[in-house]
């Protein structure tokens, strides 16, 4: 650890959270140098819905490496690209009647953000976009200026112009639809919001809490943006790729965005990010919006393969509903048994929850606790009070329960000692 702690940035996080070397790695599990194994209940921020080492992937990436096929080839033609786009069409696309092209852009998600938005204002001759509270989109520039965390907005390193923040679902409570107080700034005149050339949101917000957005209120979204010219872009980078339990997080609500943005599990665990657009809207000049790594070859064999496996079928889907309601269920009684002293609030879709504290700190308490006891699990929110239950998609029904009853001892001790510490001080 010495080494990381005098060579790399200040800036590095999550090792600060979880402070062990990790060595192996396999389906739902990490193991440190010292050999103690913990269970993978981040999947690397949703980049490991199909596991660590997936065989599948593993065996498909080997195979090309021994036949030394094209690793690096810029954005030229691969047979591992061909061979990855024909089966996103095929399986993904088709069976759900959509017809989008495939901008393949930087690997990484804020790359795919980053060519929405600049595609969005180039098409539309308009500068404005509305982005959504609590929402996360990235960290390059024009990503970061969508996104709603202080912590990230300094006005200094970004320029926080030519953005609206419009309410989310359920930001003021249930009873507002917030559709309706962002139709308000579009039908009047001079309420200050700027004509915008797109919306980006994301139909489950990650960082932001865990919050989700109703079917009936993405399709009045979308309606909103058909009414007053506006692309709407759905971010579906960390609730894409089955982790709502279908492959795409707005499926259940029937829309039909302008624009996706994919990154995360798409490759397999590999860097790899794409921008879905609608047909007609891709106008682009050739080579307009370019990027040296837009041709991960490794990641689009990881992919195919992934996709070859998992989404030919409704096996992984189905299991995500299931082991959803095994989730769903132990968490709620964990809120039931302690939401009298520290209230709680339990909401998700698929494998992707949330279990929001309000006592300042709990959450956190939780992680730290859970990660002694072989449990790696995040924080998110705007003041990291919900606890992110991101298991890969394949964890079995056991390590699942497993991980949760490290959650809920943990929440017992916690519970205990402050109840405890408040007493003495009467
Ligand atoms: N959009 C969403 C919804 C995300 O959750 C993230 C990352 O967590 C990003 C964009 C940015 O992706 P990346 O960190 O790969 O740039």
């Amino acid at each position: 650890m010495r080494v990381i702690d005098n060579m790399e940035s200040q800036v590095r996080g999550y090792v600060r959270s979880f402070p062990v070397v990790f060595e192996r790695s396999k389906g739902a599990k990490l193991f440190d140098r010292e050999g103690k194994e913990y269970i993978d209940f981040f999947a690397g921020a949703g980049t490991l819905n199909y596991g660590h080492n997936n065989d599948v992937s593993k065996e498909a990436m080997i195979e090309y490496l021994q036949n030394d096929g094209v690793l690096h080839g810029l954005d030229m033609a691969t047979s591992a690209k061909i061979a990855f786009l024909e089966s996103f069409a095929d399986n993904i696309l088709a069976p759900r009647n959509m017809d989008y092209k495939i901008q393949l852009t930087g690997p990484t998600g804020t790359n795919a953000v980053e060519s929405a938005l600049k595609l969005a204002r180039l098409i539309k001759g308009r500068s404005n976009v509305v982005a959504f509270t609590n929402a996360f989109h990235g960290m390059t520039a024009g990503s970061v200026s969508i996104t709603g965390n202080t912590f990230y907005r300094d006005e200094a390193h970004i320029s926080r112009s030519n953005v609206a923040f419009m309410p989310y679902d359920g930001f003021f409570g249930p009873d507002v639809n917030t559709i309706d107080y962002f139709r308000r700034y579009l039908e009047d005149p001079s309420s200050g919001l700027d004509q915008p050339a797109a919306v980006f949101v994301e139909a489950i917000q990650g960082e932001g809490g865990v919050n989700i957005a109703s079917a009936k209120w993405l399709q009045e979204l979308e309606a909103l943006c058909h009414e007053y010219d506006m692309f709407l872009i759905v971010d579906d980078i960390q609730a894409g790729n089955g982790r709502s339990g279908d492959f795409f997080s707005f499926e259940e609500a029937r829309i039909s965005p302008d624009m996706v943005t994919v990154s995360k599990s798409i490759g397999g665990g590999l860097p790899m990010a794409l921008l879905m657009i609608r047909p007609d809207l891709d106008q682009w000049k050739p080579g307009e919006h370019t990027g040296t790594f837009r041709g991960n070859n490794l990641a689009f064999v990881a992919a195919r393969a992934m996709i070859d496996h998992y989404w030919t079928n409704n096996e992984l889907s189905n299991a995500v509903k299931y082991k959803e309601k095994v989730l769903r269920a132990e968490l709620e009684k964990i809120a039931e048994k302690h939401g009298k002293d520290f209230p709680m609030r339990v909401r998700g879709r698929g494998l992707f929850y949330g279990l929001e504290i309000d006592e300042p700190g709990f959450a956190g308490e939780v992680s730290s606790i859970a990660f002694e006891r072989g449990l790696v699990i995040e924080l998110s929110g705007a003041k990291d009070q919900v606890v992110k239950f991101l298991p890969p998609l394949i964890v079995d029904e056991e390590t699942l329960k497993e991980g949760i009853q490290i959650i809920a001892d943990a929440i017992d001790e916690i519970a205990a000692q402050k109840k405890e510490r408040l007493k003495g001080s009467f």
